[in-house]
């Protein structure tokens, strides 16, 4: 969506997160799924997740952070290792490394790193 993302993505080595976007209704999904919570189309387009606003934050131990982000109109979990709070901007970014070993990464306010198709399934159950 903005350079600036784009700028902070490749300044950071991750790959820009994409959500689905409903091409019948523009509904935007996260996480991906096969049909359109609105209106049971089944055709997506992959729109940049951008930037976004923290809604909640969870400190585990040993200091690692698990933030809901507010992008685009849906929520999407994020990991932090760095200090976020509640009504931060970021920038939701897709997650370098390997995505099994850590679903969700976001550093900074203003860089957020997420891994767009491993959460829900393990939400709740890690
Ligand atoms: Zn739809």
């Amino acid at each position: 969506m903005s350079g600036t993302s784009r700028a902070e993505a490749a300044a950071s080595g991750a790959l820009p997160a994409f959500l689905q976007s409903c091409l019948a209704c523009a509904t935007v999904v996260f996480p991906p799924r096969l049909a359109c919570r609105s209106c049971g189309d089944d055709r997506f387009e992959p729109v940049p997740a951008g930037p976004g606003v923290v809604e909640q934050v969870t400190e585990l131990p040993g200091g690692l952070r698990i933030a809901s982000v507010r992008a685009r109109g849906v929520l999407v979990v994020c990991s932090s290792t760095g200090a976020l709070a509640e009504g931060d901007s970021v920038t939701v970014i897709g997650s370098p490394g390997d995505p099994a070993a850590v679903p969700a990464q976001v550093y900074l306010p203003g860089s957020a790193h997420i891994h767009n198709s491993a959460h829900t399934e393990n939400e709740g159950t890690p």
